[in-house]
This record gives C-alpha cells, structure tokens and sequence, in this order.
C-alpha cells in the first residue's frame, strides 16, 4: 500500500504539492489514506468546490480545538462545512457571543501556524466511546452509540480528536485564510425538544482576497437581510404566539403578495392554464392511497374531524387529480392544465426556519399538467418558454439542472427514458448549459430544477418540472384514445416561482427593498411643504388614486427634511413635493427614489406617464433601454 499523496507525487509532483485530497473509485480521501500501488487517484485541487467544503471542514475541527483549549468543559457537537463556509455546535455553561470571536480566531491562528498534520485512524467502537466518555463528550457519545459498525475513524490534530468520517487537509497550516463570521443558538440536531446549543459560524478561503471578497458580499447580504427589511419596510411579522414559521403579512406585504398573485393569475390563463382550488384538509385514506402517508408522513400535519383522521395538505396534487377523474377524458381533451395558487403547510424542524425562506405555511404556485405522452415535449417546452419569460420580467439569471433516475424507483425503463428523453430535448433546444444530476430525480420521475441567481450572486431554486409515472397510476386516471381505448395520461407537475414567501424573501434581498414600479406596494407618496398645499395635495393624491396608482398622502405638519427621509426609508419610487409654487402653477414635480427630479408638469401629465410605467413589462423595457430617461431607478 502507498499513500494517495504518494501516487499523486508520481504521477505529477507538481499538481501533488497542491493537492487538498484525493479522488479514487469516485470517493474522496485524505492524501495520507493508503492505495493499492496500482491505484490511479486524481488530486482535488484548490478551486474545486470539493476542496473549498475539504478546506472549511478542516477549519471547523481547526475551532473546535482552539474553543477547547480557550473554554474548559465546553462539550463539542458537530461541525460540517456548509454552503458559505462552516459552524461547529458547543454546550458550554453559556452561550457564546461575538465578543468571545477575536480569541477563538486568535487561537486558531496559531493552530495554523503550527501547522500539525490531520491523522486518521480506525478505533475500537467501545474503545473511542470510553475516550469521549472520560473527556464528558457526551455528544459525541451518543453519536458513537447511533454508529452500527465496530470500528470508528478518529481524526486528530495537534492534542485534539474528533469523531470524523472525514476527508481532511493534509495539515492545519493548509488554511490560508478564514474568519469566524457569527454566533446563533441552535437546538441539538435542530429538534426543539433537545437542548439549546451554541453554534460559531466561520468561514475560510485557500487565499485572502478571496475571504476579502466573500466578506464584503457578506455586509451587502447583511444590509439587503429580508427579515430587517420586512420590518423596516413593514411587510410581514413573525410572533412567537402563533408559531415558529408562520408569516403574519401586514398591508404592504399582502399588496405584494396580491400584485405577484395577480400577475400569476394573468399569466396562467394567458398560456391555457385553469385556475383550481382545492380543500386544505383532505381524509387521511387519500394521503395513504397517494403515497404521501408512507413516504411523506413526517413533514405533515394531522387533525381529526368527527372521529375521520385528515391530513394538512403539504402538496395540491390530489384535488387536482379528483377533478381530472370526475368525467371521462378524451385524448381530445389534453392537455389538461390545472392551476392553483395552493397553501401547504409542512413541518419543517425549527432549527431550519429562516425569515422567509424556510417557513411552515406558504403558497406554491402549483400547477399540474395532464397531457397524452406524445405532447410531453411540448408541455414541457411550454413550461421552460414560460419559466424564461417570468425570470425576465424580475430580471433574474438562472441556471439549468437536470435529474435522473435514482436507483430505488418505479415505473419502467420505456417510461423513464421517454420522459428524461423528453426533458433533456427541451434542455438541449434551449441552447442553455444545464448541469445533470444522475440518479437524483424523485423515485417517481425525472425533473428539471431552475435556479434563479440574485443580484448578489446567491442560487436560490425555483421553478421545478417533474414527471411523475405513479400517481396517475394510483389513482387510475385514464383517457379515450382515438381507438376508443383507455391510456394512462402523463401527470406533470411544476411550479414557476415555487414558494411564494420564498421567493418574496428572495425579491426583498435581490432588489434591497426597491421594488420596480409595477411592484411597489407604495408607489407614490404625496407630500406637502406648508398647508396652504393640502387642497392641491388632495386633488393630486386622488388622481392618482383614480389612475390605480398606489399612493399614499402625507399632510403632517413636520419638516419636509423629516417627511422625504422617511419616504426613502420605505423606499417609494416616487415623492410627489408640493409648496405654494406648485398651488400657484397647479403644477406637480416629482423626485425619483434615486434622488433624480423631474420638470414641473400638469397632474394629468404625471398620472399617464405614471400610468404608462405600471405593469410587470415596464422593468424589462427599461432594462432592455438603458437611454431611457430614469433608467437609474
Ligand atoms: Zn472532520
Ligand atoms: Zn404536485
């Protein structure tokens, strides 16, 4: 045996030296893990995601030790890398803050520098239970004790072990850069009913400016944090009377609900779409016939009604399929494509929760397709064009995924390759790259997963189209064919926008609260300099109004310094300023959110041009122009 190090040395000393870990058989290794002599590994190499998620890790147990050292009888958890970088849980006498970060990261620093190696090594079960039990371990204990095999792997760096499957770096001193971002509780294996933990974040680079980079998108995400700007903007409210998860919409944020509703509606029965609408509680028999009972049990909610058990909805599909089957199909009747704006709850674990994004009650924009298998193609392209034209409209980028058949799955060969065939056509027809995910489709059907990248660069999914091959078979949903015979129909399902709340979260952050016109709940403020302007205020505001403008009007006795500020602070794109001049000239002039004024016109002229710039296409134009007068907007 030699080690994976040693066969990258002779394969190309160079690349060797760089190398993180290295990959064989499509698993990932330490450079230490003895190979066959034969064996041929590839090096992962810095810049690979699988070496950044290596390099975090490594930094993890890098914290873990330094907060070992620093806080006596601190009891370690778990520490993984995450998407921007790592945390570790701890059970300390308190929680820890931020002001205890500078000495962790001090003390980390010299771990780095004394750059020890990361030894592996397999240990009795019992005996590595032993250890972490003398050292009040207990975490790790129980997490030994769920460990079914004999042996377990134990990484070790400078005086600190860690229950690791690992891989690692080579050595400590392989972090070039890292810095310990925040602090949060977190229950123990994110369950409420377990204790409360302290969790540090951190993240790390293989060079500083990266860090530096990745820092400074951090302090924008910060300013643009959905949750901040909800309250600031006064969109939504969580209280911790009515539920972890559950969003409380004020005015302004149910009027952005309403607007991006409305759009949806518009657009669904543009494209041959019926709108549906199906019950929130369904009998439990349903749930077990559809499979969801079985497979999806624990992410639902169950009441009782009458002495009958009824399931929470955490999908729409099945009112969608008892509408299909309340009448005999024919193959002239597909495709048939229901719509629904549908509320699901679902139980997330409370550790998960976050702002928007993760929630337990939210709206999908759900629609369910039910075609013959020769219109597949088209439905699907139809859902792509459709997917393509809204991602325009919000001025979002995306990109493409495609997963296929996992290895547990139903239906036959002929179904999953006409489907994925179907699926990668319409992929490849869009003349955009798209990455494949093999064998990460559901266990019923293959999908196309859209996600969308905001204007800080951030992924966030959205749309999805999926096959599905057992539903229509479990609820024997059938058509005529032309012959006269019964044929299964293929049931498609897809959102566009996906949760509704997510992607409002993701709007609030991807715009930092400056809506495009069409959306803004508050379009226009009109606002007075004396009172001797509050008649003419009144007359502007109400044509306006009458124009389906959303405007608001501010006849405070204040400052006018005072009443502009907050207008900006909520983010109105317009601010109608009226003193004695504009009573006079029966005039109005308006300032644009960016601090831009425009000439001095008549009302009816502003209301029209107003006017002219309220629907969703207006942003693309200005987009799509950018001589455009107030393109800044
Ligand atoms: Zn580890
Ligand atoms: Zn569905």
């Amino acid at each position: 045996m030699v080690s994976a190090g040693e066969l990258l040395a002779r394969q190309d000393p160079k690349a060797a030296r760089r190398a993180v870990a290295a990959r064989v058989d499509g698993r990932i290794v330490d450079l230490s893990t003895p190979l066959p002599a034969e064996a041929r590994p590839a090096p992962v190499m810095p810049g690979s995601p699988e070496a950044l998620e290596i390099l975090r890790h490594s930094t993890a147990h890098i914290m873990a030790e330094a907060v070992r050292a620093l806080f006596p009888g601190v009891k370690v958890a778990i520490g993984p890398a995450i998407e921007n970088g790592f945390y570790y849980d701890f059970d300390y006498e308190r929680p820890f803050t931020p002001d205890d970060l500078p000495a962790i990261e001090q003390k980390m620093s010299e771990i780095i520098r004394a750059n020890h190696p990361f030894q592996r090594r397999e240990e009795d079960r019992l005996k590595a239970r032993e250890y972490f039990a003398r050292r009040g371990e207990d975490y790790k204990v129980e997490l030994i004790d769920e460990i079914g095999d004999d042996t377990v792997s134990l990484y070790q760096q400078g005086e600190f072990v860690d229950l690791c499957r690992g891989p690692h770096l080579p050595s400590t001193g392989r972090v070039g850069a890292f810095k310990l971002t925040g602090v949060a509780g977190a229950y123990w294996r994110g369950d409420e009913r377990n204790r409360m933990l302290s969790r540090i974040y951190g993240t790390a680079f293989f060079d500083k400016k990266a860090l530096k980079r990745h820092l400074r998108l951090i302090e924008e995400a910060k300013k643009r944090d959905h949750r901040r700007l909800g309250r600031e903007l006064d969109l939504f409210s969580f209280h911790e009377e009515v539920g972890a998860g559950l969003v409380v919409w004020h005015p302004r944020g149910a009027m952005l609900r309403y607007l991006i509703e409305e759009f949806e509606r518009r657009e669904h029965l543009r494209r041959g779409y019926q709108m549906v609408v199906g019950p929130q509680l369904l009998k439990r028999e349903l749930w077990e016939k559809s499979g969801h009972f079985d497979n999806y049990r624990e992410n639902m909610y169950f009441t009782e009604v009458e002495g009958a058990a009824y399931g929470i909805k955490p999908m729409n599909c099945l009112a969608h399929m008892l509408i299909y089957k309340s009448r005999v199909r024919s193959y002239r009747d597909l495709p048939l494509r229901y719509f629904e704006l549908g509320l699901v709850h679902r139980h997330e674990k409370s550790g998960v929760l976050h702002g928007l994004t993760r929630v337990r009650a939210f709206t999908q924009d759900d629609a369910h397709i039910l075609c013959r298998p020769d219109q597949v193609e088209s439905e699907i392209q139809g859902v792509m064009d459709f997917v393509q034209e809204v991602m325009d409209i919000f001025g979002f980028d995306y990109s493409l995924e495609l997963s296929t058949r996992p290895e547990k799955s139903i239906g036959s060969d002929e179904d999953w390759e006409r489907a994925t065939g179907a699926l990668r056509a319409v992929l490849q027809k869009s003349g955009r790259e798209f990455d494949i995910n093999e064998g990460d489709g559901a266990f019923y059907g293959p999908k196309i997963d859209v996600k969308l990248t905001d204007a800080l660069g951030r992924q966030w999914q959205c749309a999805t189209i999926q096959c599905d091959f057992t539903l229509p078979e479990r609820f024997d949903l059938t058509y005529v064919t032309p012959q006269g015979e019964s044929a299964r129909p293929v049931m498609l399902h897809r959102v566009i926008l996906g949760s509704i709340e997510r992607f409002i979260g993701v709007l609030i952050e991807h715009y930092a609260g400056a809506f495009p016109f069409w959306l803004a709940p508050e379009q226009v403020r009109v606002l007075t300099i004396t009172d001797r302007a509050d008649a003419w205020a009144r007359e502007v505001h109400q044509a306006l109004v009458a124009a389906g403008l959303r405007a608001e009007l501010d006849l405070r006795n204040q400052k006018l310094g005072a009443k502009v500020r907050e207008a900006q602070v909520m983010k109105v794109p317009y601010m109608v300023i009226l003193g004695d001049r504009e009573v006079e000239a029966r005039r109005v002039t308006a300032r644009l959110r960016s601090g831009k004024n425009l000439p001095a016109m008549p009302v009816e002229e502003l209301v029209s041009r107003l006017a002219a710039e309220n629907h969703p296409g207006a942003e693309r134009e200005r987009r799509a122009s950018p001589q455009a007068p107030d393109a800044k907007v």
